[in-house]
């Protein structure tokens, strides 16, 4: 047991009030690739012609709403992904009363699979579709179960994920909500971000306590301000401070 997993399982043991924020690196450990990555952009370029932010653009769904769909089937949807022992980890604290809430850019659903309750998703969700017309809603196994550009089987009208593309907002509520969680935590554990990526730096700063944990396996632009930095892997890091946690 490292003297880093000791003095977090310590923060959380004198917490009350713990939120966490994360990033594609809570999922890459389900084996779900982050398409920010350099292979995910280099792969996108070659079998789509763009790179990535490019497709997942509100003006691209428009124009070329079949091209983003193949995209979107085949790099952003891993319906075989499970909740990892990060996503685990956090629902046990949840669980325990400590944690309140979870803030992720991701948008695979897999703490809610793990137990997770209180998730403010920032970027969306792949388990909700909207038909753009009536507003019918689609399950993802509906969605992915339609070839070429789904539509609804009501009106007619086009189904979007309700994931939050390049050039549209963020969703008001959601971010309230993770603000709130945020300001009023007594511990903020960020995790599998680099914090490069808006809004997670500017989540960062509503914290007002005195235990901020960084968790990444590389540096973050936000190391020199963490009470606590690991550099490992978020999934084992968490998982053997709770199971110490749990002795305490
Ligand atoms: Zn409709």
């Amino acid at each position: 047991m490292s003297q880093e997993i000791e003095t977090l399982a310590r923060m959380l043991k004198e917490s009350r009030k713990v939120a966490f924020f994360g990033g594609a690196g809570v999922s890459t450990e389900s084996g779900i690739p982050d398409f920010r990555s350099e292979q995910g952009i280099y792969n996108t370029i070659n079998s789509f012609g763009c790179p990535p932010e490019e497709i997942l653009s509100h003006t691209y769904f428009m124009r070329n709403t079949k091209t983003f769909y193949d995209f979107y089937r085949s790099t952003m949807v891993y319906r075989e992904a499970r909740p990892n022992e990060a996503h685990k980890a956090l629902a046990k604290l949840e669980a325990m009363g400590k944690l309140t809430a979870v803030v992720t850019q991701n948008i695979d659903g897999l703490h809610q699979a793990a137990g997770s309750r209180t998730v403010y998703e920032v970027h969306g969700s792949i388990h909700r579709n909207y038909c753009t017309k009536c507003g019918k809603a689609f399950s993802l196994d509906e969605l992915m179960a339609m070839e070429g550009v789904p539509h609804c089987d009501q009106c007619g009208g086009i189904i979007k994920p309700d994931v939050v593309l390049y050039e549209e907002s963020l969703d008001s509520r959601t971010i309230e909500k993770s603000v709130k969680a945020i300001e009023a935590a007594d511990m903020l554990i960020v995790g599998g971000t680099s914090l490069n990526v808006y809004p997670a730096a500017s989540f960062v700063s509503y914290y007002n306590g005195k235990r901020l944990v960084l968790i990444n396996k590389s540096t973050t632009s936000y190391d020199r301000y963490a009470n606590l930095l690991i550099h490992d892997s978020i999934g084992k890091v968490l998982k053997e401070a709770v199971a110490l946690l749990e002795t305490l």
